[in-house]
């Protein structure tokens, strides 16, 4: 978005901002962090915080970039550009050395992670470590736990990246594209849901933590900065069963992706707690339904893409659910059993595909 700010500087007072950012950011572009020289680059003035999302116009949220990071950048919110950059980075180097798209252990080796075994004692339910590499001498003691149908003993514990390494028999598979939505829904105070798998074998006095599961959730994570991360740590698990339960757990089980019907359920959810956020803050009486789906989009500027699709998920939950929906009984949500004629999908596919949303509104 232009800035109302910046085309009313006259040029000499254009390039005394653009030397003050320089020196605040210590002569180095806010995207890739290389150096700007005045005289060589081209340079862009832009607003960190996008005015989209509340960002102010004036020189407490602008940053100079290189002007090709600034064309080239993956986000319009230069923090989390910035992070998406870094990531492209490490994308490009692994590629070049190992010729595929990075893994967790490509991130810790860029932040200082995936350095130390650890040290540790099992007394009966308990085990008892601490991070002397780090500095740390303090004991630290946790339960462990058994899982009552496998009998895989397990504890709970935070570390520090330095010890946590990827595994890559279990889990062979590479960082995607969509660890950009997990940064971004991390950027914005977002909970971690589930967390990072690993494993310790005790044949030694120490063990490196081998993380085999929620590799996208720990990179993206450190990515932002993190130096400690949560973990459920099984202690001497059957390696083969663990491969084949991970396994399982992406491909038959389908537990990584939520069915099709769940997603539209969970989206309705979502659009139904926003109409009651917008209800309250606009101080509107509990049967006050006197706006339309256009002003709660316009509400919520910051995620207007999600606002449409949480509604459109509502339409089609409405009509999936609806007492009056006939069709339902024929309809399998399960998805894959086809114990009923038609797949939720294939309703998608063909009756939800005449909805659509067309919402003007313009930008002040
Ligand atoms: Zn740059």
């Amino acid at each position: 978005m232009g800035s109302l700010y910046l085309s009313r500087l006259k040029s000499n007072e254009r390039d005394e901002l653009i030397r003050k950012l320089w020196e605040t950011q210590n002569h180095k572009c806010f995207i890739c962090g290389e150096e700007i020289d005045l005289e060589i680059h081209k340079i862009d003035i832009d607003h960190v915080i996008p005015l989209k999302i509340g960002g102010k116009d004036d020189p407490s949220n602008f940053a100079i970039t290189h002007h090709s990071c600034n064309r080239s950048k993956q986000d319009a919110d230069l923090r989390i550009a910035r992070i998406l950059h870094n990531f492209s980075k490490i994308s490009e180097k692994t590629l070049e050395k190992k010729g595929n798209a990075p893994n967790l252990s490509d991130v810790f080796a860029e932040y200082g992670g995936a350095k130390y075994k650890l040290r540790f004692k099992i007394d009966g339910n308990a085990i008892k470590f601490s991070f002397p590499e780090m500095g740390d001498n303090t004991i630290y003691e946790y339960p462990i736990f058994e899982d009552r149908l496998s009998g895989f003993r397990y504890f709970f514990a935070v570390f520090p990246i330095e010890y946590l390494h990827h595994d890559e028999r279990i889990n062979p598979r590479s960082i995607g594209k969509n660890i950009s939505k997990l940064i971004k829904e991390f950027f914005l105070k977002r909970p971690q849901l589930h967390i990072t798998l690993g494993y310790i074998i005790t044949d030694n006095e120490s063990s490196e933590i081998r993380v085999f599961d929620g590799q996208h959730k720990a990179a993206a994570q450190v990515l932002l900065g993190v130096r400690e991360l949560p973990v459920r740590v099984f202690v001497n698990p059957d390696l083969d069963v663990l491969l084949t339960t991970n396994t399982n757990a992406g491909t038959t089980l389908r537990q990584v992706a939520f069915d099709k019907s769940v997603q539209r359920h969970l989206g309705s959810a979502l659009y139904i707690e926003r109409v009651e956020r917008y209800k309250k803050e606009r101080g509107l009486a509990e049967d006050d339904y006197s706006f339309s789906e256009a002003d709660l989009v316009k509400y919520f500027r910051g995620e207007s893409r999600e606002m449409k699709r949480y509604i459109l998920d509502s339409i089609r939950d409405w009509i999936t659910h609806n007492p009056d929906n006939k069709l339902k009984d024929f309809i399998d949500f399960g998805g894959r059993a086809k114990e009923k004629p038609l797949s939720y999908s294939t309703i998608e596919k063909t009756f939800y595909s005449f909805l659509y949303i067309e919402m003007h509104y313009k930008h002040p």
